[in-house]
């Protein structure tokens, strides 16, 4: 089975390369073995052209926010393939950086003994920007595979300005898709061309990664130029653990996930998003599982987009909440950032936003505060210092006290721009799912995209605004409280 046509991205000119001796998979941001449009591409190729199949999943030092917590996660997955493809036909190689620009000429040197290379597509980060630049310098084909999300990136050819609008677009559109999944069997049950090895003077300039530092070796962590301060998450990383927790979800929790998703001491979300965000778990393996426990079929799908949550999809009312997370709102900021490529800059707000807050640039912000004294959880607010310190810890934030977190550092920051500054720092340095098309979404809507105008007040103009006392009154908070109101800071 190969990746549908609609999800293919060539990147350069250039045609496959017959006598090259394998196909690259250049695994960036998909780092899974199993329901991954562009592995499949890959296998079709080999197949195709009878080559073996060599996969380089590398990891960079040099990346803005590399620090422990990041590279531990990265490194779990490693570890899984590596232990999956040991003695399969497929070869491997976990390459990851001693040094900053040490990978420097790794692809190139693979690339250049191969019939061609497919990667992933990714929207945002330094990722688009990365793969432009390998697809001038590579003299042979470099094809991207969108394997992100449910719809296709290309299949939306506009922006949309609200959920509303991307839904009706999605009751529209989506049904052909739900029918084409990648494949769902790992990779060492599917046939292929005897093994690819990875040359040695690859191997001497770029040697594996060590299987002390892939099964989580404290020091060889500490040996890399990389950021200490923010240590590894509790959560392991890769694709078993993720799927573990699909399952936990779908058997204990989904049912209360409409009433209690946003109650933080009811803990009925997924807690899916940090497998999503890495690519250990793949959008259609989690829809597969859902449809499977519904016991659904395309057949049962409206025939009306109305853009409304509930009633288009035929399941239950708590499949039809939580895939309207993990479609609509996980989709419209993939979309978004594939459209729109300079997502991260304050000037691509929707005009009102952008207008009222300028009306509201001269309110007093009292309190206001410093990007440390948000980083050390030291403001007045202790609910506010509580979700900080849960980022601090666990890498993620509680969906709603993180709308709520985000919408407290607009109050308080000097400008709506410093604000933005200090949501991507914190959330893309301490987040273990951020630096993803999700965590601009999140933050943006903080400051009004995806969002309509609401009544006028300080500071906010027309946006959303959000406080900590309606939250304490609408959410049950005292376990929360109890777990992160003292937690210490991390010494950073
Ligand atoms: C200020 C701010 C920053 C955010 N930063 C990030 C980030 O860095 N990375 C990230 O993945 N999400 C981010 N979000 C969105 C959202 O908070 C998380 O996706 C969600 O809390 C993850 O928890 P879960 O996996 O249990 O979600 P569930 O409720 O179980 O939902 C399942 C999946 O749907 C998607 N999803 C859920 N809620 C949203 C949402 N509001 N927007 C987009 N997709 C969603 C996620 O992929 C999630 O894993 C941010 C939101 C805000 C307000």
């Amino acid at each position: 089975m190969s990746a549908p046509e609609i999800r293919l991205h060539p990147l350069n000119d250039h045609d496959l390369r017959p006598e090259g001796e394998f196909v690259l998979y250049w695994m960036v941001t998909g780092r899974r073995l199993s329901w991954n449009f562009a592995l499949d591409r890959a296998v079709e190729l080999a197949r195709e052209l009878e080559k073996p199949l060599l996969i380089l999943e590398a990891l960079r030092v040099g990346y803005r926010w590399a620090s422990d917590r990041h590279h531990r996660f990265a490194l779990d997955g490693m570890r899984e393939h590596r232990a999956e493809l040991e003695g399969s036909d497929v070869g491997y190689h976990a390459y990851v950086e001693p040094e900053a620009g040490a990978g420097k000429g790794l692809l190139k040197a693979l690339a250049g003994r191969s019939v061609g290379v497919v990667t992933d597509v990714y929207p945002t980060f330094f990722v688009p920007r990365m793969q432009e630049a390998a697809a001038e310098k590579l003299d042979v084909r470099l094809e991207a595979v969108d394997s992100l999300g449910i719809l296709p990136l290309k299949a939306a050819e506009k922006t949309y300005s609200a959920a509303y609008h991307f839904r009706r677009f999605l009751q529209k559109t989506l049904g052909e898709h739900l029918t084409e999944m990648p494949v769902a069997r790992a990779l060492p049950d599917r046939p292929l061309p005897a093994a690819g090895h990875i040359p040695d003077e690859v191997l001497d300039r770029w040697p594996a990664a060590s299987q002390e530092l892939l099964d989580g070796d404290e020091d060889a962590l500490a040996a890399l130029p990389i950021d200490h301060e923010v240590p590894p998450v509790g959560a392991r990383g890769g694709t078993e653990a993720g799927r573990d927790r699909l399952s936990a979800f779908l058997d204990e929790t989904l049912a209360r996930y409409p009433d209690e998703r946003n109650d933080p001491d009811a803990d009925a979300q997924s807690g899916l998003s940090p497998w999503l965000h890495w690519g250990h778990l793949s959008a259609h393996e989690v829809f597969d599982a859902v449809a499977k426990h519904e016991e659904w079929s395309p057949a049962r799908l409206a025939n009306e987009a109305d853009g409304k949550r509930h009633g288009w999809w035929g399941m239950s009312e708590a499949a039809e909440a939580f895939l309207d997370e993990l479609v609509t709102w996980r989709e419209i900021g993939h979309s978004y950032c594939w459209l729109e490529p300079d997502h991260a800059d304050y000037d691509t707000l929707p005009e009102w936003a952008r207008e009222t807050l300028a009306d509201h640039a001269d309110d007093p912000r009292d309190p206001c505060y410093t990007l440390e004294e948000f980083r050390d959880a030291r403001t007045h607010d202790e609910l506010w210092n509580a979700a900080q310190r849960q980022l601090l810890h666990e890498g993620i934030i509680h969906n709603y006290l993180r709308m709520l977190w985000g919408k407290k550092i607009l109050e308080w920051s000097e400008s709506p721009r410093r604000a933005l500054e200090i949501m991507i720092e914190l959330n893309n340095r301490f987040a273990v799912d951020g630096r993803d098309p999700n965590s601009y979404s999140g933050i943006f809507w903080t400051l009004g995209r995806f969002d309509r105008g609401w009544p006028e007040r300080e500071v906010f103009g027309k946006v959303r605004s959000m406080t900590s006392k309606s939250t304490r009154r609408k959410v049950d908070l005292d376990r929360y409280l109890e777990r992160w109101g003292d937690a210490p800071t991390l010494s950073l």
